[in-house]
């Protein structure tokens, strides 16, 4: 027994001298998840976009073990909002303690003298048929302007009465604003080639192509006035609160608001590209904010999600990060050339980011229906 704790202190000694990342990569007593763990942890994706039925998605979330959060936005690609709120309520009704939904509102009509009633109406039918939150999209601050040619920002007094309901309510505040830095950039300076995609795909959001519009620092500053204007607000900053680039801006936006999450939705990839680089840099930021992270994915799947092809993918990309998350496994990702080591990270902090940081933040989302 004494030999085996000599034995291990050595080891760890050793392992010291690889620096951080070593050090930090376990020491003894800590319990880890493998691969093979995955389909056994219960788990929650805290971001997803589910339209029409998703039986078939459902079918794999369970057998997953992964419940889930369908969030609506007021995006122009997905259907309207009225039908989103529906097939939501419709999730939640047949999927009970499996699936729980975030509401939204339009921004139509929104230089009108009635839209923040209507808007509010909005808010208080999704929470009236049980929305557990209320998504704010991107396109505040980067498309929806004013006669004038301004650009609507989050911290606009129309939209106040709206942020000040859910902040005595207690109803968190979904916030998608600004796009990833990249977005910012010229493609040969992007970092992951997702984004690339994307914005080749949508050049009417690849800001590089429009030094007109709002910055992202423009953007983010009118989120972060709008946040200290409502200090009680519970927030969770969606796509790691678009800083995604540099785990040190995420920890410095958490620090600055305590009532604030960030989830891991569609920008994990970004965590993977800085591992490449700097490991033990991101696995202090998850160690540190263990807390305050959310898994989510951002997978959306819809009517047209025929090929059971579709559902395949989900269950691999869930996988896929939870092999990022979870285990210290060398892995490689189609969007950057370096291989990166897996974050390893303990037991309890995987519980947190997966289940119950999620539960605590939407409180009573996924409880089972009362008989
Ligand atoms: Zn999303």
């Amino acid at each position: 027994m004494k030999n085996t704790r000599t034995w291990t202190r050595a080891l760890l000694a050793l392992l010291a001298l690889f620096g951080p990342w070593a050090i930090d990569s376990g020491s003894a007593g800590e319990a880890y998840y493998s691969s093979g763990d995955f389909a056994d942890v219960e788990k929650i994706d805290a971001h997803v976009h589910l339209h029409g039925r998703a039986d078939r998605f459902m079918a794999q979330a369970i057998q997953d073990h992964m419940r889930i959060l369908t969030i609506n936005v007021d995006y122009p690609d997905f259907p309207p909002l009225a039908d989103q709120q529906r097939d939501a309520v419709s999730l939640k009704l047949r999927y009970p303690g499996q699936a729980a939904f975030a509401g939204a509102f339009s921004v139509q009509n929104f230089q009108s003298p009635g839209w923040t009633e209507a808007a509010l109406a909005q808010v208080g039918s999704a929470l009236a048929q049980g929305a557990v939150g209320i998504k704010i999209w991107k396109n505040i601050g980067m498309s929806l302007k004013d006669p004038d040619g301004r650009y609507v920002m989050l911290d606009d007094p129309r939209l106040e009465p709206i942020f000040a309901k859910l902040e005595r309510d207690h109803v968190v505040l979904l916030g998608h604003q600004a796009e990833p830095l990249n977005c910012w950039l010229p493609f040969d300076q992007m970092t992951v080639s997702s984004d690339r995609d994307y914005f080749r795909e949508h050049p009417q959001y690849y800001m590089y192509r429009h030094p007109e519009m709002p910055s992202h620092d423009t953007i983010l500053a009118a989120r972060d006035r709008m946040l200290q204007a409502h200090p009680a607000l519970r927030f969770d900053a969606v796509h790691l609160a678009s800083l995604e680039w540099d785990v040190a801006k995420v920890a410095d936006f958490l620090d600055r608001f305590p009532n604030a999450n960030v989830d891991l939705a569609a920008r994990l990839v970004h965590l993977e590209y800085q591992a490449a680089a700097n490991p033990g840099k991101v696995r202090h930021f998850l160690i540190r904010y263990q807390d305050r992270v959310l898994y989510g994915s951002d997978e959306a799947y819809g009517p047209e999600d025929v090929d059971p092809k579709a559902v395949a993918a989900v269950h691999d990309g869930w996988v896929a990060d939870w092999r990022f998350l979870a285990t210290s496994t060398v892995l490689h990702s189609p969007d950057f050339a370096q291989s990166f080591v897996g974050m390893h990270l303990p037991r309890d902090v995987i519980d947190k980011i997966y289940r119950r940081n999620t539960e605590s933040m939407f409180k009573g989302a996924w409880a089972s229906p009362s008989r």
